[in-house]
């Protein structure tokens, strides 16, 4: 089959692999009918998450065709069409039953093999996805199959990065950085009545989509700090959420979440150290939250609200292109060229 494959820093393949094959009995077959590229590929294509083996299947974002199922698969025949969060879980450990689903005991990510161990990736004509049963989601009649991609990853990931934050009525929140992620949290604190989401990010174009969706776009600029003394009143933002994963975005999350404040961070960090010391933390009394999403329990919460949010939905998807152009793909979301926010791939 054809698939998107990391060659080397930067350096994205289309090339031929082989096709998925069932390894264990509680394994299924996708034929993917929608992939995505996502903000945490580009951790990898820029060499700050290392360890991935060249070949790797890139990915971990998608819908499916049901082909082929083992014989532990009881929910899922040929036929059926599905969504899978970015990373596997078994249902039954001590952290899937307490919905800490991507710290699963046997969780995998999608699209991660390191000295030859793991799970190839999504961005492909077929995908593996083990633990079926628990992992992978029927998509309901009446949605959209570019909706329930999102489900997978980042719609999820938004929503959790403000249910983090503790968002509630009538105070004031941030979002720093408005790429897709960053874009749903957005809509996510709004939807859970907050009643200022500021939005911040450099790019223009990206603060207009954030306004869309009921934030208040801050340009992040050298008079962030007075911006935001005025916007607060001196205090700060009640909790700020980070989508971004640098040591700068984490720095100007602490510089501007008021004392006692939360930081909600579900950007990806690959720093060895925090951009902020123990001293500036307790100086601030600060709660600081982080993690990878757990995907598959935020899906059961976000899937039902998407019927309702496809306008919203439909203004952070940008693009649509073959996977054949996956390599272009990767270089714009990396450049975020012609105004580019999510782009989905169709093999
Ligand atoms: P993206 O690169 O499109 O978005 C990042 C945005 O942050 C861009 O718009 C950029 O202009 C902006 N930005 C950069 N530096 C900034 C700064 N100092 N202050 C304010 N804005 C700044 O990526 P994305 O797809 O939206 O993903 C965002 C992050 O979320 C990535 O780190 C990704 O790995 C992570 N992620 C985490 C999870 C999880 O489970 N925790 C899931 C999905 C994605
Ligand atoms: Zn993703």
């Amino acid at each position: 089959m054809k698939a998107l494959t990391f060659k080397s820093i930067r350096q994205i393949e289309y090339t031929d692999v082989p096709d998925p094959v069932i390894i264990d009995p509680g394994d299924m077959i996708v034929r993917t009918t929608c992939t995505a590229v996502c903000g945490s590929d580009m951790h990898v294509y820029h060499g700050r998450e290392t360890g991935i083996d060249t070949g790797t299947v890139m990915g971990h974002e998608f819908t499916g065709e049901v082909v082929e199922t083992g014989s532990d698969v009881k929910r899922f025949s040929p036929g059926d069409h599905v969504v899978s969060p970015f990373t596997t879980n078994c249902g039954e450990c001590y952290f899937c039953r307490i919905g800490l689903t991507a710290r699963c005991d046997k969780g995998q990510l999608f699209g991660w093999v390191e000295n030859g161990k793991g799970l190839q990736g999504a961005q492909a004509e077929y995908v593996r996805i083990p633990l079926a049963d628990s992992t992978a989601v029927h998509i309901p009649d009446g949605i959209e199959v570019r909706h329930a991609l999102l489900a997978g990853d980042i719609l999820s990931t938004g929503y959790f990065c403000a249910e983090m934050a503790a968002v509630k009525k009538g105070k004031s929140y941030a979002v720093v950085g408005c790429g897709p992620v960053g874009l749903l949290a957005v809509l996510s604190a709004s939807a859970l009545g907050a009643d200022t989401v500021y939005a911040i990010d450099r790019i223009g174009y990206r603060l207009e989509i954030a306004e869309k969706l009921g934030g208040i776009p801050v340009m992040l600029d050298d008079t962030l700090k007075e911006k935001v003394n005025e916007l607060t009143g001196g205090v700060g933002f009640e909790a700020v959420m980070e989508a971004v994963g640098s040591p700068d975005a984490q720095k100007l999350a602490y510089r501007i979440v008021r004392p006692g404040g939360i930081i909600s961070t579900v950007g990806v960090h690959t720093a060895g150290s925090f951009s902020f010391s123990p001293v500036d933390a307790y100086d601030k009394n600060i709660t600081y939250r982080i993690g990878r999403c757990s995907a598959r329990h935020y899906m059961d919460i976000v899937i039902p609200k998407i019927k309702g949010w496809s306008r919203e939905l439909d203004l952070v998807i940008t693009h649509r292109m073959g996977l054949d152009q996956g390599e272009e793909a990767y270089r714009m979301f990396d450049r975020k060229l012609d105004n580019c926010l999510k782009i989905l791939l169709t093999p």
